[in-house]
């Protein structure tokens, strides 16, 4: 057995993979297996979300996401005699670079993050697989097995399951996976169809359930989502089916042909009871799986992958206290249980055939889908949910108000806007950034001197004059995931150290 690793990422998906650029980024000792040959070439997940965005930018992985994409800005929903086109992420969003969704297959968004560690020397332990998992004297020992059947013993302080819904790591570290599946089967075809205009999300709807196509643009221009008929409970997903279905719909108004990928399957709520047990993380579906309405599932993958990496970064350079890991539960677990809650409510009300249900898709939304082109201050809820950009840790433990919170602008727990634009990017990982807004004269570098006294190597000092999100004379901290961890008023740097000495402590080795 070799020299005890620092993390263990057991899972290549768009999580585990994630993670590894993160882990990378802080030159982290890790290893990154996975069991399959070659990594997933079906396009599942189909859009990256705005906040997903902003995270990826900070490794230089965003710029090539985008080349391949393709932004959708408008939502077509099909009604009996018209179709009313609702604008998509139009408001609530001026405060990030990246205000629209981007279909992009997760085949490409996996080709892409691949690429950016191949780039960065990084193997990708392929054909190998965690077989089993146990704790010993505080360490993962984790046995692993190619694919001839040949066992390798490893010892690692930290073990993240990025494993999937039916995770090696959470099954083996007796994390409980508690929900229920939704009775009805789904189909879905990525395919060419005509008689769809481009670049916008078309939805029909009936009183069996709706009929969706989302703007893919590769492997083929469109993807296509619908319930099962029950009628048809065994029949085999294939062309003339599918046909039958939108023709159903659609009132013969549609063409589907040469799909690249048929499919059917089932959906489940569950979600971990923990993310967290002793040495062993679990991200990703190994900690949630849920329907797809929304697009959450991958997004909120990565985002708990950036949420985790640099913790465990800077606990195992000696860089935090140990404690800092214990926060990634209390952060993410409240999010994924949201995330639950969210998709399970939007998508009864996309296929119940409960009566009142039913009559609120076909007979309501009609007439209330013009009034939501006015109800702006409700989309903008909507959309700031939906991006993830309203995502806000503010009663971890490991945000912080100071005393005297500013009297407007982002409190600690919320993310940094990219406003003035540009600010997310003076202030991506793998730093800590203080951002001290006023005068600069008010910022001399000997008041902050016994601050920063042993941690320079970590926080990187910002001075503005009236071009932070906040007026008037304030102190932000902002943590390497891009969220506030303290934020206070005034010139008193009383709190900024007691939180600094918490989680960054100068007495570490
Ligand atoms: C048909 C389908 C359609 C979908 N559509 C959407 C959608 O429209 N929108 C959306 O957001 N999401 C969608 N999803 C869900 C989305 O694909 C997942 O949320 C996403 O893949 C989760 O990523 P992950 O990295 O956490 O897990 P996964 O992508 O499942 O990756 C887990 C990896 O771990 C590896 N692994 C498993 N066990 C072991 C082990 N013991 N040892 C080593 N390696 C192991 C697997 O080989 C796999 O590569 C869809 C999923 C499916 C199946």
């Amino acid at each position: 057995m070799t020299a005890p690793l620092d993390v263990l990422v057991v899972g290549a998906g768009p999580t585990g993979l994630a993670l590894a650029a993160q882990l990378r980024a802080y030159g982290t000792r890790f290893r990154i297996v996975d069991r399959s040959l070659d990594r997933a070439r079906e396009s599942r997940a189909l859009a990256i979300q705005p906040r997903t965005l902003e995270a990826l930018a900070g490794f230089g992985v965003t710029d090539e996401l985008l080349a391949r994409g393709n932004p959708a800005m408008q939502l077509r929903m099909h009604l009996p005699r018209r179709v009313v086109a609702l604008p998509l992420f139009d408001i609530g969003l001026t405060d990030t670079a990246y205000p629209f969704l981007l279909f992009l297959s997760q085949a490409e968004t996996e080709a892409v993050l691949s690429e950016h560690l191949a780039a960065r020397d990084l193997t990708i332990e392929r054909g190998t697989e965690l077989v089993r998992l146990e704790v010993k004297d505080a360490y993962a020992v984790c046995r692993l097995q190619d694919g001839d059947g040949t066992q390798e013993t490893v010892e690692a302080r930290y073990v993240v399951g990025c494993d999937g819904s039916h995770s090696t790591v959470r099954t083996q570290a007796g994390i409980g996976f508690e929900g229920y599946a939704y009775p009805q089967t789904f189909l879905l075809a990525d395919l060419e169809v005509d008689g769809l205009e481009p670049g916008a999300v078309h939805t029909y709807m009936s009183g069996t359930g709706m009929l969706f196509f989302f703007p893919l643009g590769s492997p083929a221009s469109w993807r296509m989502l619908a319930m099962r008929p029950p009628d048809t409970p065994d029949a085999e997903v294939e062309l003339p089916l599918l046909q039958e279905i939108a023709d159903s719909y659609t009132d013969d108004q549609l063409a589907l042909r040469d799909p690249v990928w048929m499919t059917d399957f089932r959906l489940h709520n569950r979600g971990a009871a923990h993310y967290r047990s002793g040495p062993c993380f679990l991200a990703g579906d190994a900690a949630h799986i849920h329907s797809p309405a929304g697009a959450q599932g991958m997004n909120t993958g990565i985002q708990d992958a950036l949420s985790l990496g640099w913790k465990l970064a800077l606990v195992c350079r000696g860089a935090a206290s140990e404690e800092l890991l214990g926060t990634y539960e209390a952060e993410r677990a409240p999010i994924g249980r949201s995330v639950l809650r969210f998709t399970d409510r939007a998508f009864s009300i996309g296929t119940s055939s409960n009566l009142l249900i039913r009559f609120a898709r076909t007979q309501l939304a009609p007439r209330l889908a013009p009034l939501a082109l006015r109800a702006t201050a409700l989309r903008g809820r909507v959309f700031r949910t939906v991006s993830e950009l309203g995502i806000h840790y503010r009663r971890s433990p490991a945000t912080t108000a100071g005393s005297r919170p500013p009297r407007s602008g982002p409190r600690a727990g919320d993310r940094l806007p990219d406003l003035p634009r540009g600010l997310q990017a003076g202030t991506a990982a793998p730093d800590w950034h203080l951002l001290l807004s006023g005068p600069p004269p008010i910022w001399p570098d000997e008041r902050l001197a016994p601050i920063l006294d042993g941690r320079a190597d970590l926080v990187a000092v910002h001075r503005f004059d009236g071009q932070t999100p906040w007026p008037g004379v304030v102190h932000g901290l902002v943590r390497p995931d891009g969220y506030l961890g303290y934020v206070a008023r005034g010139t008193d740097l009383d709190g900024l150290r007691t939180y600094l000495d918490r989680w960054l402590p100068t007495d570490r080795h």
